[in-house]
């Protein structure tokens, strides 16, 4: 940046050396490195287990869907609620 003065920025540089963050700078990195890499599994996970599945409004409407999935041969479902939309979804791995 053309407006900042080049030795203000040297005095913050300097300050910065001394105050010995370095360190606090690269914890802080990979700190910002494993929210980054949280986001993408709560993204992941926000795929697997709300966005790609079908939506129930309550939780009569899910076990409805259970019976009729047992009346055509598929066992074992189980319905949760669902903390990032509020609905009902179905599982085979109950948590
Ligand atoms: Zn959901």
């Amino acid at each position: 940046m053309p407006s900042r003065k080049p030795s203000a920025r040297a005095r913050q540089i300097a300050q910065f050396k001394a105050s010995g963050d370095d360190l606090g700078d690269l914890f802080w990195r990979e700190e910002q490195h494993q929210e980054r890499l949280e986001a993408r599994r709560d993204e992941a996970l926000y795929e697997r287990s709300c966005a790609r599945k079908k939506r129930y409004a309550t939780r009569a409407d899910a076990q409805e869907a259970i019976r009729l999935c047992e009346e055509h041969g598929t066992r074992g479902l189980h319905s949760y609620k669902c903390s990032y939309c509020n609905g009902w979804h179905l599982t085979s791995h109950p948590r």
